[in-house]
């Protein structure tokens, strides 16, 4: 069944998961316009890792030829020492790491469906429809609203002060993104394979090398086109400062997407490349000692490095509990921020999109009443696989930068003892589930879990599709019941 003819949703917020939004409502025919408040995008200067997952969806929009030219496969995370020594490694197998996946989405959405440069302050309802209005005062009228605005999402805030007018908001939600570590990320201009001949691989594998007291670390990527990713990370100086309160008082201050502001607007948000290149100079000074795996020193990639490649990045963290609201619902950062450890915030905020068009995709009315449940059942589908992304993440996280003895005896035996399948569990790598669009022909082409497993499917209806999916769970679950018996194969 199509939803009624003449809905028209406004997303607020042109990020990954706004434009993924958009071209999902245009394949399912579905009127909306995005909001965006950057008049320009920028580049974060790093590059996403997806999860396999989501290439069905993408072969499904028939963008998956495209992305993948412009994507390295990804093998795995190789952690050394701060002298160089290998201590383990964690297989991520199917992941691959795309440099300009924001450029290119932006790509796909119709200039005449985004409007740069709009910043959303307000938000009022009526019976049937939702006003969106923006700092230059004009507003968008739609039936309802996508908060797509990332960790500082204004709209989550105009929503959660209404919610707390009427004493409905929960206690946990009254609290503010938290946030222990800070990163500085950066992708070099393109390099001299000759001198870099990492950058010849087909597949790449990101080499994460630990401070001596693990206050800093350094990752590396090399990419498609030549560049290298990087990115200095570690505990915030500050650890007790924290981006403010987010229950709604502190609008005007943290409404300003914090996203953005780390691609370097002066959002007021904690974030902002206005501290380059001071900041920077005094950051690197930290890794200027260590060796680069690929090479030389690690200043000759951070030099090599344009400025408009630089950002520093608050690693916030914070599941919220409250995703929708009247004729508001949130997608993305806006109701889940996860640290970026095993690449896991856009591919689950893509997740969101697809779970949440499906059912938009069913709707019979604007109605609010039908509008509710829906919602709840969006809630209920995504908001468990979210946290335990996020969960595992952080987890990662920890098992990098925790600092003192035991922590370094749990790292080695994590990195060097657990089994490929295990780490890959526990990180979150693994996905059971295959989310596919339900209005669109099923996806044609590969089925993973491993390159070596591809397989080229026609699949003829959805029904084929899910035991086909089935079939590839049960004989999953058979590989991993045989790994188990025999973990000592697993070199890490
Ligand atoms: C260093 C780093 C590396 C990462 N690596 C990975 C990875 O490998 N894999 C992965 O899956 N994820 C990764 N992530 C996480 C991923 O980038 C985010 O989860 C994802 O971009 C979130 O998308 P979003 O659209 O929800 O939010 P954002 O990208 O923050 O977009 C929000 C947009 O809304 C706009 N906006 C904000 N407020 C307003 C307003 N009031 N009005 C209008 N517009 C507004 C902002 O300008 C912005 O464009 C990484 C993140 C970082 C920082």
């Amino acid at each position: 069944m199509a939803p009624p003819e003449n809905m028209r949703i406004i997303i607020v917020g042109g990020g990954l998961a706004g434009l993924m939004m958009g071209i999902m409502l245009d394949n399912a025919g579905i009127d909306y316009h995005i909001l965006e408040q950057a008049s320009r995008l920028r580049p974060l200067g790093t590059s996403i890792s997806l999860h396999p997952v989501i290439r069905d969806l993408m072969d499904q929009l028939g963008l998956l030829d495209e992305m993948e030219a412009l994507s390295k496969p990804m093998k795995g995370i190789t952690v050394l020492s701060a002298k160089g020594r290998r201590m383990g490694r964690i297989d991520t197998r199917t992941n691959k790491r795309k440099p300009d996946l924001h450029e290119f989405l932006r790509s796909k959405i119709s200039p005449d469906r985004l409007t740069t440069g709009k910043r959303v302050i307000d938000i009022t309802e009526t019976q049937s429809e939702v006003t969106v209005t923006c700092m230059d005062e004009t507003t968008y009228v739609g039936h309802l609203v996508i908060g797509a605005d990332g960790a500082y999402s204004a709209v989550r805030q105009i929503m959660y002060t209404k919610l707390q007018e009427r004493g409905l908001l929960p206690e946990v939600d009254k609290k503010p993104l938290h946030f222990d570590k800070q990163c500085v990320v950066g992708m070099t201009a393109p390099l001299d394979p000759a001198r870099y001949p990492v950058l010849m691989d087909e597949q790449c594998e990101v080499k994460v090398l630990l401070g001596k007291d693990q206050h800093t670390s350094m990752w590396f990527l090399p990419l498609q086109g030549n560049r290298i990713a990087w990115c200095v990370g570690g505990p915030d100086p500050h650890q007790m400062l924290q981006s403010g309160p987010d229950d709604g008082s502190s609008q005007s201050s943290k409404g300003s997407g914090s996203h953005n502001g780390s691609r370097g607007s002066s959002s007021g948000s904690g974030h902002g490349r206005d501290w380059y290149p001071e900041t920077i100079v005094e950051i690197c000074e930290d890794v200027r000692n260590f060796k680069c795996p690929y090479g030389g020193s690690v200043m000759d990639l951070i030099e090599a490095t344009p400025k408009g490649m630089v950002s520093k990045v608050l690693l916030e963290e914070k599941m919220y509990r409250t995703w929708y609201h009247g004729r508001i619902v949130l997608v993305g950062d806006s109701c889940h921020k996860i640290v970026p450890f095993f690449g896991q915030g856009a591919s689950q905020a893509i997740l969101d999109c697809s779970c949440l068009i499906n059912l938009l995709y069913e709707l019979k009315s604007t109605d609010t009443e039908a509008l509710l449940p829906l919602f709840q059942e969006y809630v209920d589908t995504r908001m468990e696989t979210a946290k335990i992304a996020s969960d595992s993440s952080r987890e990662f996280a920890d098992l990098i930068y925790e600092q003192g003895f035991k922590a370094d005896i749990a790292r080695k035996i994590v990195l060097r003892y657990t089994p490929a399948w295990l780490l890959r569990m526990i990180t979150g790598t693994v996905h059971t589930e295959r989310p596919f669009l339900k209005f669109l022909r099923p996806p044609i082409r590969r089925i993973y879990p491993s390159p070596g497993q591809q397989q080229q499917l026609q699949v003829q209806s959805q029904q084929q599709y899910q035991q086909l999916l089935q079939k590839q769970r049960q004989q999953q679950q058979q590989q991993q019941q045989r790994q188990r018996r025999h973990t000592q194969e697993y070199d890490l």
